[in-house]
C-alpha cells in the first residue's frame, strides 16, 4: 500500500517503527503531488526543501532513540492563511503575494512539535471569502474527483490535497462553512470545532468572531488525534478557551456493529421543504435509516430564525468584521509595495485597487456601508441581535438532543467558472453551514458515499458547544457502516530515491 493511501496514525506508526523513514514518506507524497498538481492546483506554495529538512530531523531523532511525537513524519498541508515563519503566506491574495511572516501560527507550532512536516500551503479563496476557491489570485483549484468541477471553498486547496492523497491531513479555516463545504465536495471529513477550542493566533483574520481552524482527514479517528494536538488553550488568542476535551482514542467499540443507542439525533423541521440535489436527499434518507437501525432516537427540532434570517445576518456581520480586519493591508503595515504613488492617499488607493480582487473589494465596501454610524444600528447592530436569537434558538433545540443531522450544501459541486457568476446563489447555498459559526457550534462534515458519476456526497452533524468529541463518536460509528474516505487517484508507481 502506498503511504499516500494511509491515514495519519498509520504513517506516524510506520515512521516510528522504522518501517519507512519520514524522508521516504515525504518523497512519495511529493511524487504523488507532482503527478497531479498540474490538474488539481491544490497548492500555492510547495515547501519541498523545508519539508524534507524537517523529515530528515524526524529521522535523526528516531535514529538517536528519541520520540519525535505522535505525528512523527506526517506531512501536512496548511491553508495559506496560517502564518509559517519565513514561508510565504498569501491568504490567496495579490496584496500579500510576497509576504513571509516573522512568526508561526499556534496551530503550526503545535503540529510541528508533535513531529508533523510541512508539505505545502494550500490555495484558497482570497481572504477566505467564497465557496469555490475560484477567487484566489493564484487561479482556481480543481476537484480531484472531477477536475472540471470546483473543490468548494474557501479551504478548497486543503480539501483537494487530502482527497488527492498528497497528505493524510490538512488544516483549513471555517468562517461560514469553509472547512465543511469543501470537505463534502472533495469526499473527505472536515471538522469546524467549537469557537474558542483551537487558537486563531497567526490565522489571517476574515471575520474574527466566526473564524475557526479545523482539520481535514480521511478517517474520524485521525481527526480526534489532530484535535488532541491542536485543541489547546493559547494565551496569545484572547478568544481561546481553556476547555479540556478528552480526544483520546478509541472513539467507540472496535467491533463492526454500529452502535448509536442512547443518542438522540434531530432533523430540522424548516429545512425539510428546501430542495436538495437528489443524491444529497438520498444520502439524508439512507443516513437517517442507518442511524435508526443503530439504535439512535430520531426526532425533530425547529429553527425558524435560522432558516429565515441566518444568511443575510451572516453576510452583514462577516462583511463588517472583514472591512475592519482588512484595513491593515494599506501598503504601510502590510501589503504591496508601490513606488509610483504621489502621496499617502494615492498609495492606499493603489495598494488596494491592485492588491485586492473583486469579491474582497465588494465585501470591504459592504462592510464599510453597514457599519457607518448613520446605518449601523439598522444593519450591523440589528444583525448582531439576530445572531443572539440564533444562538438561543440552537441552545433550546439542543435541550435533550445530542446532534442535528443536516446537509452541508443543497447541491453537488458545480463546474469551474460557472459557480462564480451568480454570487447571490453562492451566498444562499451557505444556509446549512454558516448558522453553526454564528452560534459558535461544532460541525462535522462526513463523507457518506459517491454518486453513480463518482462525485462524493457528504452530510453534516451539528452539536451544542463543546460537543466536538461526541460528534466524532457518532461519526466513528457511522464510518463503520459507510467506510472511510478514499483518495481520488490510483497510486502512481514510485521507485524511491532522488
Ligand atoms: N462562503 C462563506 C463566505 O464567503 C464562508 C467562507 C468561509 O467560511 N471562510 O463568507
Amino acid at each position: 500500500m502506498s503511504v499516500c493511501e494511509m491515514g495519519v496514525r498509520q504513517v506516524a506508526a510506520g515512521v516510528r517503527e522504522k518501517e519507512f523513514s519520514a524522508q521516504e514518506v515525504f518523497d512519495e507524497c511529493l511524487h504523488r503531488a507532482l503527478a497531479h498538481e498540474n490538474k488539481v492546483s491544490a497548492l500555492i506554495t510547495m515547501t519541498a526543501d523545508t519539508g524534507r529538512d524537517q523529515a530528515a530531523k524526524v529521522d535523526e531523532r528516531i535514529a538517536r532513540g528519541e520520540d519525535p511525537g505522535p505525528l512523527a513524519g506526517v506531512p501536512v498541508i496548511l491553508k495559506d492563511n496560517m502564518c509559517t515563519h519565513g514561508i510565504r503566506t498569501t491568504a490567496g491574495s495579490r496584496v500579500l503575494g510576497r509576504w513571509a511572516p516573522p512568526y508561526n501560527a499556534t496551530v503550526w507550532r503545535l503540529l510541528s512539535s508533535a513531529g508533523a512536516v510541512l508539505f505545502g500551503k494550500a490555495n484558497m479563496d482570497e481572504f477566505a471569502m467564497g465557496n469555490t476557491t475560484g477567487s484566489s489570485a493564484f487561479g482556481p483549484t480543481a476537484n480531484p474527483w472531477d477536475v472540471t468541477r470546483v473543490p468548494g471553498g474557501s479551504s478548497g486547496g486543503s480539501a483537494a490535497g487530502v482527497a488527492a492523497g498528497y497528505t493524510p491531513f490538512a488544516l483549513g479555516s471555517d468562517t461560514g462553512g469553509s472547512i465543511r463545504q469543501p470537505a463534502s465536495y472533495c469526499g473527505v471529513h472536515g471538522l469546524k470545532p467549537t469557537y474558542g477550542l483551537v487558537s486563531r493566533y497567526g490565522l489571517i483574520a476574515y471575520g474574527s468572531s466566526l473564524d475557526q481552524i479545523g482539520p481535514f482527514t480521511r478517517g474520524v479517528e485521525d481527526m480526534a488525534l489532530i484535535m488532541r494536538i491542536i485543541a489547546r488553550h493559547d494565551p496569545k488568542d484572547s478568544t481561546s478557551v481553556a476547555k479540556n476535551i478528552d480526544f483520546s482514542l478509541p472513539l467507540g467499540d472496535k467491533d463492526e456493529t454500529v452502535n448509536l443507542k442512547g443518542k438522540r439525533v434531530a432533523l430540522v423541521k424548516e429545512f425539510q421543504g428546501f430542495t436538495l440535489d437528489p443524491p444529497i436527499a438520498d444520502a439524508m434518507r439512507r443516513t437517517v435509516h442507518l442511524m435508526e437501525e443503530a439504535g439512535a432516537e430520531m426526532t425533530e427540532v425547529s429553527l425558524p430564525v435560522v432558516a429565515r434570517y441566518a444568511v443575510a445576518c451572516y453576510y452583514a456581520i462577516a462583511a463588517s468584521e472583514a472591512h475592519t480586519n482588512l484595513a491593515r493591508f494599506d501598503g504601510v503595515r502590510y501589503g504591496l509595495e508601490v513606488t509610483t504613488a504621489s502621496g499617502l492617499k494615492e498609495m492606499f488607493e493603489e495598494v488596494r485597487s491592485k492588491g485586492f480582487g473583486p469579491e474582497v473589494k465588494s465585501r470591504i465596501i459592504a462592510g464599510t456601508c453597514l457599519t457607518e454610524p448613520v446605518r449601523s444600528e439598522e444593519y450591523y447592530v440589528a444583525a448582531t441581535r439576530v445572531r443572539t436569537l440564533i444562538a438561543a434558538e440552537f441552545q433550546k433545540a439542543f435541550e435533550g438532543v445530542d446532534a442535528i443531522l443536516q446537509p452541508v450544501t443543497p447541491s453537488l459541486p458545480g463546474k469551474i467558472g460557472e459557480t462564480d457568476e451568480d454570487a447571490m446563489k453562492g451566498y444562499e447555498s451557505d444556509l446549512y453551514t454558516l448558522p453553526v459559526n454564528m452560534a459558535g457550534l461544532p460541525g462535522l462534515s462526513f463523507r457518506v458515499g459517491y454518486t453513480s458519476a463518482g462525485l462524493p456526497v457528504g452530510l453534516q452533524l451539528v452539536g451544542p458547544r463543546w460537543s466536538d468529541k461526541k460528534l466524532l463518536n457518532i461519526g466513528f460509528e457511522l464510518e463503520k457502516a459507510l467506510g472511510s474516505p478514499q483518495t481520488a487517484f490510483a497510486p502512481v508507481a514510485f521507485k524511491g530515491g532522488n
